[in-house]
């Protein structure tokens, strides 16, 4: 299309050529008029200055060529008032010459300022392309992005942010964005910015991590956000990039569902395994053990008592059951130590992962899960499927105690501990624990359920102390039950310390 394109701009150009010294004649001719007009009161020595705005007008719509046309011809105008005597009237010729002086300059101002003008109106164009090109590229990519100021009030909340959240931009903009997260994070938000804007640290920006974040309705998603500073003048804007995490989500947690399925037959048949490896390595030193007791007995009712044979006998005794002991000692660390693959794995994604899998089924019999997550409890190093099962594990046992209670209320939690421990706790408002259970219930096969095989609590407590934490349960002081476990935490700092 260019040639077409060529033609109006050409003939535009031209037109617009011709109207800039239009407007110079016209302008001068209107000072010439206003000259005649107001004739009888006028002074000659002041013919030239009656043409300076005409002057002005040329330069501002034209510049150089239009302000010179219209100096040429005030000049003629200033001649013929004063009967062209100046022609031999040194005065006037000194006159002229300052005119003609300040016509170039005032075309010179001129031109240069309608460059300039030319040029921003280009600029802005330009910035004006490139705000529709962003906001045609905002639209389109399924990350939302909120751009918040530094009290942390909405600026601008795209299309997929609307989506996502299902607030429209017309309610959010103006409003805190603490209406995106849910509880604690939301109590915390403002006093997260005016830490970060008084010290400086960084606990997310230019970092991106996953958090929660909350709908309209009240429903919550994992969601990874990455926030960018931006500063316009002497102010300061923070950018979010929101990528709901709910669908690659339900993929993972898909794909957790056989991981976990798996694992649980693989712990099984690795019990099995064990139990009979332990039955027969325990069975030669314990038959020892056994024997020796018995040849112990049968010399001490022999007269005279060899207390020499004797006192052998017992020592080898009890030797083969300290054997016993360290083979048992050696399964037990074998078992402990597994083939755990510890990272530094985000707590909130594993326990939500773990919650949305534990909840299958759940909703429908009116569990309701809460998260009462500390934004410090963020990092820990675990090896993300065992603990998953630990705590998928303790949210189910808290689900099926709550199966007769009217009221169905599970809270997952963390915090952190002084000793750079975090605290995960399940809480539920099920029947409690019963007094047949209590102080056994980390025992392996110890089961108060029908159905029950009573290992869950025994292997999460050997994965927990694997871990180097601990795992222990309280009753709820308004009913139900509180169990708890400790992990090694990492700090945010350490991880970002030579940013
Ligand atoms: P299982 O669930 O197969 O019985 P577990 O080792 O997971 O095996 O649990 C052992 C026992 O601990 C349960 O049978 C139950 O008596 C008790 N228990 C576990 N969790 C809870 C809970 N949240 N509230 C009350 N009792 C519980």
């Amino acid at each position: 299309m260019p040639s077409a394109q060529i033609l109006p701009t050409g003939a535009s150009a031209r037109s617009g050529w011709l109207a800039r010294y239009a407007i110079a004649i016209a302008a001068t001719v209107a000072c010439a008029g206003l000259r005649l007009v107001f004739d009888p009161y006028y002074h000659d020595d002041l013919v030239f200055l009656l043409f300076v705005p005409a002057l002005l007008a040329s330069a501002a719509v034209g510049g150089l060529g239009p302000t010179l046309l219209a100096g040429a011809i005030s000049t003629l105008f200033s001649m013929a008032f004063s009967g062209f005597r100046g022609l031999d009237d040194p005065e006037m010729l000194v006159r002229a010459a300052l005119f003609a002086v300040l016509t170039v300059t005032i075309g010179l101002i001129g031109s240069r300022m309608l460059r300039n003008a030319e040029a921003l109106k280009h600029i802005v164009a330009d910035l004006q392309a490139r705000e529709a090109h962003l906001e045609s590229i905002l639209e389109t990519i399924p990350d939302a992005m909120i751009v918040i100021d530094e009290r942390g009030v909405v600026r601008s909340f795209s299309t997929a942010a609307e989506r996502q959240f299902g607030w429209t931009a017309a309610e959010m903009v103006g409003r805190n964005v603490d209406h995106l997260m849910p509880e604690p994070y939301r109590a915390h938000h403002d006093s997260y910015l005016l830490r970060y804007l008084a010290t400086g640290e960084r606990r997310i920006i230019g970092i991106g991590r996953v958090v929660v974040g909350e709908r309209k309705d009240g429903t919550t998603f994992p969601m990874e956000l990455s926030v960018g500073e931006m500063r316009s003048g002497d102010q300061r804007f923070f950018t979010g990039f929101v990528r709901d995490l709910s669908e690659r989500q339900q993929t993972e947690r898909r794909l957790q569902d056989l991981q976990g399925e798996l694992v649980h037959v693989g712990r099984l048949t690795a019990l099995g395994e064990m139990a009979s490896a332990l039955a027969h390595e325990l069975n030669q030193p314990l038959t020892a053990a056994a024997n020796f007791m018995k040849g112990s007995l049968v010399l001490l009712k022999r007269q005279p008592l060899d207390e020499a044979r004797l006192a052998d006998m017992i020592s080898q005794g009890a030797d083969q059951a300290l054997r016993a002991g360290q083979i048992i000692r050696r399964l037990r660390d074998f078992v402990s130590k597994g083939e755990a693959d510890r990272r530094i794995e985000s707590l909130p994604t594993l326990l939500e992962e773990a919650g949305a899998l534990a909840m299958v089924g759940a909703k429908e019999r009116n569990v309701r899960l809460r998260y009462a997550l500390e934004p410090s409890a963020d990092l820990v190093l675990a090896d993300k499927v065992q603990i998953q099962q630990v705590a998928l594990n303790l949210i189910r046992n808290g689900i099926e105690a709550m199966e007769d209670s009217s009221q169905k209320d599970l809270v997952v939690g963390a915090r952190t501990l002084p000793d750079d421990m975090v605290e995960i706790w399940v809480s539920d408002t099920g029947h409690g624990i019963t007094t047949e259970a209590a102080g056994r219930l980390f025992q392996p096969f110890m089961t108060t359920k029908t159905q029950g095989m009573g290992i869950g609590l025994s292997i999460s407590r050997t994965i927990i102390e694997a871990h180097g934490g601990r795992i222990w349960a309280e009753p709820n002081p308004q009913g139900g039950a509180t169990f708890r476990f400790t992990l090694p935490g990492v700090r945010a700092e350490e991880l970002t310390e030579d940013e």
